[in-house]
């Protein structure tokens, strides 16, 4: 028997930050912030004031309430804490107060049927209604910015059963709902693994990647959840759909290929079945040093291309090499990591250090980047408190592109200080993933930051990016996400016929 929970809360002991990142008790104070100002004032002048946590703040009243049967909540704790999502923007502005569009009404759905409900709710009483996973979208994918109308927040996480494991085939159903860590727990007595793990692990839910086509830290092969999906189970105002459970199919369009990444705006996705795969027991890791970054992009297109499919290929840039896995030379870091269930990876770790070398790599001490990358979103809202303007983006681009790219970026962004790692390499091309600090003007940062953000995706796109490679579109991608136009119109039929009365999300993907 597990303990009674707090609705919408991982834990029922421990209590969730309501204004940033994870855990309340996991902020970053005391010696990890004094080491966190001399680390990030080397480069960026820092007024060494810290903003204070605020309370929640008083909304105002519900225009809604709760009808009968229905598990939800109206206070002003679970709806602050489900205004925004976790970007840069969304967390300056909770600890500003600025709560615009709260949530009127929490509703957390049990199962299908509830959800079928709460549409028929929100239809009846003219309200946006909002799928909310684990709430770490990055992209104003959870926050209403329409004309005035009441908001339903409709909360997954008690939706978080594991329903069905085939063993044999290698997949697992779960309900939406479910954090990576329930569902990773749940697979690890037999041995089995998703392999998903996005930096927002901890936090985010299998309906949140689904919906978002959310990438895991696979650097190479099967990275997207597009890949590791069998078959989705979706609720919309037109009915139930669920997906044939097939491994592959070759019968028309797929419908699973129209829910991935719909952002909660042509359904809510109620359970899916996932593919999953054995733990790996085989596992080799290096890092190797460039003296030149070229190189190193050089010898990292190289491993792409070679067929030896690292589980880690990542490529950290000078001061992101400095700044995440503690390098002083100057020169950036390749980290690399093979892993198996079946085999030993020693022999393919081998011939990617020869490539490396053959890129004029060398051998350098194992980087402590792990560590770092899990702690990085705690210590961006360490550095928000401080008044750094911090945030990232990421895109893909072919390899022939990339350099171009690179270097409009920076142009871009500039006079801020801008990282890049390479976190996931396909053969064709990499998927560049920046990260930005600035000093801020106090009271200014969201604008200066979406000043920044607007240069930086202007030159992504006409560089030829992508202006996502994982963080999906929502609402703050919308000016540049720009689908051919017959797809669109088509995209826009589809929505007037599953959601007629436009109470799904609306505003993200355009729609
Ligand atoms: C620190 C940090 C690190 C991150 N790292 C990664 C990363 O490595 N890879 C990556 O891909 N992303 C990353 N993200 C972005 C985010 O975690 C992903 O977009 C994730 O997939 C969102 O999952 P969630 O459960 O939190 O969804 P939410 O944030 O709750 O929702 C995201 C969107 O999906 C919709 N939605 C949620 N659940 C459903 C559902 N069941 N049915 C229909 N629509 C639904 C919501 O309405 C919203 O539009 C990161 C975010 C943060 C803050």
């Amino acid at each position: 028997l597990s303990p009674p929970r707090r609705l919408g809360d991982p834990d029922p002991v421990r209590e969730r930050s309501w204004w940033g990142w994870g855990w309340a008790d996991q902020a970053v104070t005391g010696p990890e912030l004094d080491a966190l100002v001399g680390r990030v004032g080397a480069f960026l002048p820092l007024s060494g004031e810290v903003a204070q946590v605020p309370a929640v703040p008083t909304l105002p009243a519900s225009r809604l309430s709760v009808p009968p049967g229905v598990t939800a909540r109206t206070d002003d704790a679970a709806r602050a804490a489900r205004t925004h999502g976790k970007a840069y923007r969304d967390v300056v502005r909770n600890l500003r107060g600025e709560l615009d569009h709260p949530p009127d009404l929490v509703w957390f759905a049990r199962d299908a049927a509830d959800v079928a409900r709460a549409l028929e709710f929100a239809e009846a009483t003219g309200a946006a209604l909002i799928p909310y996973g684990g709430g770490t979208s990055v992209v104003g994918g959870l926050e209403y910015r329409g004309p005035d109308r009441p908001v339903i927040t409709l909360d997954l996480s008690m939706m978080d059963a594991v329903l069905e494991l085939d063993e044999e085939s290698l997949a697992v159903r779960a309900q939406a709902g479910i954090l990576g860590p329930a569902l990773e727990e749940a697979l690890r007595p037999r041995g089995l693994t998703l392999r998903h793990f996005p930096q927002s692990f901890e936090f985010s839910s299998v309906g949140g990647w689904l919906a978002t086509r959310a990438g895991g830290h696979f650097a190479t092969g099967y990275t997207h959840i597009d890949d590791l999906v069998e078959s989705i189970e979706l609720v919309s105002p037109a009915g139930v759909a669920t997906s044939e459970r097939v491994p592959a199919s070759g019968a028309g369009p797929a419908p699973d290929r129209l829910w991935l990444g719909s952002e909660g705006a042509l359904g809510v996705i109620t359970s899916a079945w996932l593919r999953v795969r054995r733990r790996p027991t085989f596992k080799a890791g290096a890092a190797v040093a460039f003296g030149s970054y070229s190189d190193g992009v050089a010898a990292t297109r190289a491993i792409a291309q070679s067929g030896l499919g690292p589980a880690n290929c990542r490529l950290l840039d000078p001061l992101e090499a400095m700044l995440g896995a503690g390098a002083t030379d100057g020169g950036s870091r390749l980290v690399l990591g093979f892993e198996s269930a079946d085999h030993p990876v020693e022999a393919a770790l081998g011939r990617a250090v020869e490539l490396c070398r053959d890129h004029g790599g060398t051998p350098a001490d194992a980087a402590q980047w792990r560590g770092t990358f899990m702690r990085a979103p705690y210590l961006r809202d360490g550095l928000v408190r401080l008044g750094v303007v911090v945030e990232t983006f990421e895109t893909a681009c072919t390899w022939s592109a990339f350099e171009a790219l690179h270097a409009a970026v920076l142009e871009a962004v500039s006079p801020a200080v801008v990282t890049c790692r390479l976190t996931h390499v396909y053969p064709d091309g990499p998927a560049p993933y920046f990260t930005v600090y600035a000093a801020g003007r106090p009271g200014a940062e969201v604008e200066l930051w979406d000043g920044i953000k607007a240069r930086a995706s202007a030159a992504l796109l006409a560089a030829g990016g992508t202006i996502t490679h994982h963080h999906a579109v929502g609402r703050d991608h919308v000016p540049w996400y720009r689908p051919p136009g017959p797809f669109v119109a088509a995209l826009r039929a589809v929505k007037a016929t599953l959601d007629p009365h436009g109470v799904l999300n609306p505003g993200v993907l355009g729609l």
